[in-house]
């Protein structure tokens, strides 16, 4: 079953309406066809967007909604996801290239986000604090006002959903830029939102430049919070806009994430878990666990069992229900990994499997290119250190736990972290010492809406998900107010 693209039009303040600024292609990479060209958002467009954001959430129809009011919104669009989600990933899959059981997986979980942040909105209460005086103090949440969403190419539906969820439900206008080589998806959330009934101006979708679109949407001075979810060095240059204004920014950025493999772990479950932690979304995912320490004692062992495992995944079609390893998104995106794996190379990197494209006539196409395992390279190697974003493991052999915890947190990275072993207290002693916003004790790439997610250094700041995810999009007051009836004493009067 095929199914039709979005016309092309933008989502500006409620309104569909052509964009007016350079073409855009989407691309289905696994095959080089193009999915459709429009024209982008331009400054205009822009700014045009904010004045009816600005207006939409100034309204007290929107702005003193009760919670429970406001969360049927997001039950409506979490409803509206649901019930289109074969449509959605079939979308995801040609805009992204993402294997369909993924895609599928991803506009679950943007359905489950909406829903929950509806509950969650529901359930916050504001706090009455308590008093030392003669007085009752209260602190309250409001809305920020406008929050800019800019958004990456990989799992854009989850990205877009774990942005607009809490800020709407916040009360919040959003403005959602996503990436210029997936845009089609977010286009296709302006429709369900559109037909959740949610008032026009309060969500408009945006697909433009970074460089235009992106930056005027943090610089603008109506915008009062900016989450964003993409590369470090994009990350670093937006909280730097940021920081002239003062404003909040929340940073969801790149990893270098380590996956730690002791002599006395489950070997078959570890085996599956590095394969999976590295290899799915073709490793082009923030949270891969890139970087593999296994204990000296089982190295040679290990290691050959892994390479096995990696030429055993399917690599193929995203539309082909037996594909593990999916093409990349784009075509310039696996020049860039090519490019690291060269570097690996004169690096004196050993490429114990893959290190090129697949051959024949399904891939030929196709951006694919084959999982890859890297030996002979020390955590100080230039591919150990960057985050090259594709299906490219690096493993090193190491000794004892002191020797991995410094290995593992000699990274400017701290987003994730994958620790395999029986020892139970070895692996709380290692999940406390290292340095990363999640970490994973047998298990990989397990996410709940309700546990926080973030990275620290390199690999952002703030927390997405859970229910303090709420509160990243609002302004906390306190209120404070007398009851004694009586003059301050310092007045002395009357
Ligand atoms: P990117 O190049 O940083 O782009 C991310 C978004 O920022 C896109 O919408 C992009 O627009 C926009 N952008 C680019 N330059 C901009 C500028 N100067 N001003 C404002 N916006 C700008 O990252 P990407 O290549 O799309 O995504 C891959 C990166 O995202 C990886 O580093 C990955 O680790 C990270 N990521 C992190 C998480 C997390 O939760 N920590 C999750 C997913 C991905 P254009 O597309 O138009 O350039």
């Amino acid at each position: 079953m095929t199914y039709p693209f979005p016309d092309g039009r933008l989502f500006v303040g409620g309104e569909w309406q052509s964009g007016t600024g350079p073409e855009i292609t989407s691309t289905f990479a696994a095959d080089g066809s193009e999915n459709m060209t429009f024209a982008s958002a331009s400054r205009d467009d822009v700014l045009s967007a904010i004045d009816r954001a600005r207006t939409a959430q100034a309204d007290p129809a929107w702005r003193n909604l009760r919670p429970h009011e406001r969360a049927t919104y997001l039950y409506r669009i979490a409803d509206g996801i649901s019930a289109n989600i074969e449509r959605i990933s079939w979308l995801q899959s040609r805009d992204t290239s993402k294997t369909r059981t993924e895609a599928h997986a991803l506009a679950g979980s943007a359905a489950a986000t909406f829903r929950y942040f509806g509950a969650v909105l529901e359930t916050s209460d504001d706090l009455m604090t308590t008093p030392r005086g003669a007085y009752q103090s209260f602190s309250v949440h409001d809305s920020i006002g406008l929050v800019s969403a800019i958004t990456p190419w990989n799992s854009p539906i989850a990205s877009d959903a774990q942005k607009a969820a809490p800020a709407l439900a916040a009360g919040n206008a959003v403005l959602l830029k996503p990436a210029s080589w997936s845009p089609i998806i977010s286009l296709e959330l302006a429709r369900i939102v559109e037909e959740a009934g949610l008032p026009k101006g309060l969500l408009s979708v945006l697909p433009g430049s970074g460089r235009e679109v992106g930056n005027l949407l943090v610089e603008h001075p109506d915008i009062g919070k900016v989450s964003f979810t993409g590369g470090t060095s994009t990350g670093r240059h937006l909280a730097h806009l940021a920081a002239e204004k003062l404003m909040p920014i929340s940073l969801e950025l790149g990893g270098k994430s380590p996956t730690i493999v002791f002599e006395d772990c489950d070997e078959d479950l570890a085996i599956a878990g590095v394969l999976f932690g590295i290899f799915s979304s073709t490793g082009q995912s923030c949270i891969a666990g890139s970087r593999l320490f296994v204990q000296r004692s089982i190295y040679d062992r290990f290691v050959a069992r892994l390479v096995e495992g990696a030429e055993a995944l399917r690599v193929g079609n995203p539309f082909d229900a037996q594909t593990q390893v999916s093409s990349m998104v784009h075509a310039d995106h696996r020049a860039s990994v090519e490019g690291y794996v060269k570097a690996a190379r004169e690096e004196g990197g050993e490429i114990l499997t893959g290190g090129a494209r697949p051959e024949g006539a399904d891939y030929s196409q196709g951006a694919y290119y084959l999982p890859t395992i890297i030996a002979g390279l020390t955590n100080q190697a230039h591919t150990c250190r960057e985050e090259i974003f594709g299906p490219v493991l690096v493993v090193m052999p190491f000794d004892d736990e002191d020797d991995v915890i410094a290995m593992a947190n000699d990274s400017a990275y701290g987003l994730a972290c994958g620790i395999w072993s029986r020892d139970h207290p070895k692996c709380w002693r290692l999940a406390r010492a290292i340095r990363a916003g999640t970490v994973w004790i047998n298990t990989f790439k397990q996410f709940s809406i309700s546990t926080p997610f973030g990275g620290d250094g390199a690999s952002g700041m703030g927390r997405e998900k859970g229910r303090e995810g709420l509160r990243a999009y609002q302004r906390q007051k306190s209120i404070y107010e007398d009851h004694s009836g009586r003059p301050h004493p310092w007045a002395r009067w009357p």
